[in-house]
């Protein structure tokens, strides 16, 4: 789904027909530098970004950018294999690309969590590290689709980054934070071990001038955006969510 000239949502559908779900990845659109894809959903569904980047027009080449904001395996799952098929550059914040490029086990794979979730085994063995071939610093600004601004928003992962889209005046926010039916919600605790710090990082977010945001779990939300945001950073702070 295109919203604009400079930002596209890719609808990844999930899970069973029972329980279904949905990420969001974004397409980052620039008639100069190439298309960027914000995250890459699970293990195998290059052909599903496939098929969604060609609705758009959009070949699996024509890829020149490939944004990680953090390190689980519903956001690096399908990194490998879409980096080798597309060529496109991988960038990720510098704190967390060691878990993604393979000097650190991602969370999801470290021992104690695999026995923790030994449901997770199958994903973790699937994962394949990625070098990341551009380090990405809080507050950096990547000249993509009228500007995109790297916002360091740790708490649900250390290294866990935002990207806001100056020219649309856009918020992706990656797990910082979720939404459901157009309401915005702050990251599920159970997967966010640093609580205080995901506050503070929806207070950073909250200062920006926001009229659209992405969840990549849940979606859009339009309808008030800044208030939305500067209430969800009121709650976490309060330790209401
Ligand atoms: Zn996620």
């Amino acid at each position: 789904m295109k919203l604009n000239d400079d930002v596209a949502v890719l609808e990844l559908a999930m899970g069973r027909p029972d329980q279904p779900f949905v990420l969001n990845l974004t397409l980052l659109l620039d008639p100069d530098h190439g298309p960027a894809l914000v995250d890459t959903g699970v293990p195998g569904q290059v052909g599903a970004i496939t098929a969604a980047l060609s609705e758009l027009g959009i070949g699996l080449a024509d890829l020149r950018r490939i944004i990680i904001t953090h390190q689980d395996y519903d956001h690096v799952g399908s990194l490998h294999d879409l980096a080798q098929a597309s060529g496109a550059s991988v960038m990720a914040y510098a704190l967390e690309a060691p878990f993604i490029s393979g000097e650190r086990p991602p969370r999801f794979a470290t021992p104690e969590s695999l026995a923790a979730r030994p449901d997770m085994r199958a994903a973790a063995e699937a994962f394949i590290p990625t070098p990341v071939d551009e380090l990405l610093q809080d507050g950096a600004r990547l000249d993509l689709a009228g500007g995109v601004r790297v916002v360091a928003t740790p708490g649900h992962t250390p290294g866990h980054i935002s990207l806001y889209l100056e020219r649309t005046k856009t918020l992706i926010t990656g797990d910082a934070l979720r939404a459901e039916g157009g309401r915005l919600l702050g990251p599920n605790p159970q997967f966010t071990p640093d609580m205080a710090g995901a506050a503070q990082s929806a207070l950073a977010l909250a200062a920006l001038d926001v009229t659209t945001i992405i969840c990549y779990h849940g979606g859009l939300v339009s309808d008030d955006a800044a208030g939305q945001l500067r209430r969800v950073a009121a709650e976490l702070t309060a330790g209401l969510q």
